[in-house]
């Protein structure tokens, strides 16, 4: 493919991403899943861009209010203007006048010579105005979660969390029990760091991904990209689960699999989740891992178990995924106080059926990668509440770093019969 070809085809990759995400509440996630099920070659490029678009998508924002019709123009126009935007201002790679010129005949293609001239007046009209220094634009947060975690953890610890979703996360992987490390030499893999305990489980930062999709390890699933916050819920645990297992929202597996590690021989390990789609992505890498489980694609809160069938309940539940935004920069954007009720709603309903479905003495281990009281503490205080049979052995909320992400568990015990 040319150049231009590709430079065009990056632009317009990123603009269907985006049009998905507005239109269709999907996730940066799931269109970067897309992404890479297709063949157009340069998909860290474009991955890449719309990591620069969230991360700055303020003050984008914030331009095109003030250069364009207080910001009334069509979706379109607005987001391939913002995401060429990105190009001239955060991608230091590309020339700001070839970031233009491609924007603007993508435009033309897309609506005509009129697009064409509407995106070249407004995109130079960006570039001339000179209230902006580009050389020091920061990432930026809607104003929400900033309040909230300087109420919640005062100013400092906020801005440490804001200071993450300026930067692109390291490469952490996980390799299993046996794996042998110097197969990883080319990716500069170097052992996680020594004062953060991950138990057992072996994590690496990789100084560079070559070959690594190609590796043996990643290939025999010997080797999970996983960040090691994942390990911290399993390490509060004071030994390894036992008896029947259940990992209640399972998908693409990665606890499920640290659970096979650590359960103890002859443990049975059911793992359920909601979505079809994510169950057979789970049982890929179970079987790729060699991890013997049961699978299920059942919703957590009406799932075909008898009560109290179980000894150990992972609910690792949906959340706000507020300790990953360097990982999911969109995630600040779907924030609201609204949806963290409704999630609020579905953990406690989901904690609930777990309690039905532990046997007594049974442990359960709640995790979230929030950093948001009512989606951690707060939830966990309700249930004990309503549970007078059910204690709280131990918990921990884990702030991200620029090594490691966010997270939230808790490790609660119900009274033996
Ligand atoms: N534990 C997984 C791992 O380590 O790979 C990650 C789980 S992810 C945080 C949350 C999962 O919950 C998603 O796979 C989602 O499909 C699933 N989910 C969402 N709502 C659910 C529900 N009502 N019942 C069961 N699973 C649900």
């Amino acid at each position: 493919m040319k150049t231009s070809r590709i430079s065009e085809g990056i632009l317009e990759h990123a603009l269907s991403a985006l049009t998905a995400w507005e239109n269709d509440g999907v996730s940066l996630d799931d269109c970067l899943d897309d992404l890479r099920a297709g063949d157009f070659p340069a998909k860290a490029a474009v991955a890449s861009l719309l990591f620069e678009y969230f991360r700055h998508k303020y003050f984008l924002d914030s331009l095109l209010i003030k250069h364009a019709r207080k910001g009334k123009v069509n979706q379109q126009m607005r987001l391939l203007v913002s995401l060429a935007a990105a190009q001239v201002f955060f991608q230091t790679g590309l020339p700001w006048q070839s970031a233009v010129n491609i924007a603007v005949d993508t435009a033309k293609k897309l609506r005509g010579p009129g697009g064409g001239a509407f995106v070249n007046a407004i995109l130079r009209s960006y570039v001339r105005d000179d209230s902006i220094d580009r050389a020091h634009i920061p990432a930026d947060c809607p104003p929400l979660l900033q309040e909230r975690w300087t109420a919640a953890y005062g100013p400092e610890r906020a801005a440490a969390i804001l200071g993450q979703f300026a930067s692109n996360p390291p490469i952490s992987v996980r390799l299993r029990p046996g794996a042998d490390v110097s197969l990883l030499a080319d990716c500069g893999p170097e052992p996680f760091d020594p004062d953060f305990d991950t138990g057992d489980f072996r994590f690496f930062t990789l100084n560079s991904t070559a070959g690594l999709f190609d590796n043996p390890l990643l290939q025999d699933g010997s080797l999970y990209v996983q960040d090691p916050a994942t390990s911290m819920g399993l390490g509060l645990l004071e030994s390894g689960p036992s008896g029947a297992i259940l990992d209640l929202c399972a998908a693409p597996g990665g606890k499920t699999i640290m659970l096979s590690e650590l359960a103890a021989p002859g443990a049975k390990i059911t793992a359920a989740d909601r979505s079809r789609k994510r169950v057979s992505t789970l049982n890929i890498n179970l079987r790729r891992a060699g991890v013997k489980a049961k699978t299920v694609a059942a919703d957590a809160r009406e799932l075909p178990f008898p009560p109290q069938s179980f000894d150990f309940i992972l609910a690792d539940v949906p959340c706000s995924n507020t300790g990953v935004i360097r990982r999911r920069p969109d995630v600040p954007w779907r924030f609201s106080k609204k949806r963290l009720a409704e999630l609020a709603v579905l953990q406690h309903a989901i904690l609930k059926s777990a309690v039905s479905l532990l046997h007594p003495g049974g442990t359960l281990l709640y995790s979230t990668c929030s950093l948001e009281f009512e989606e951690n503490l707060g939830r966990v205080q309700l249930l004990l509440s309503e549970y007078p049979d059910l204690s709280l052995v131990r918990e921990q909320t884990l702030f991200p770093t620029n090594t490691h992400d966010g997270a939230f568990s808790a490790v609660l015990k119900l009274k033996p019969a």
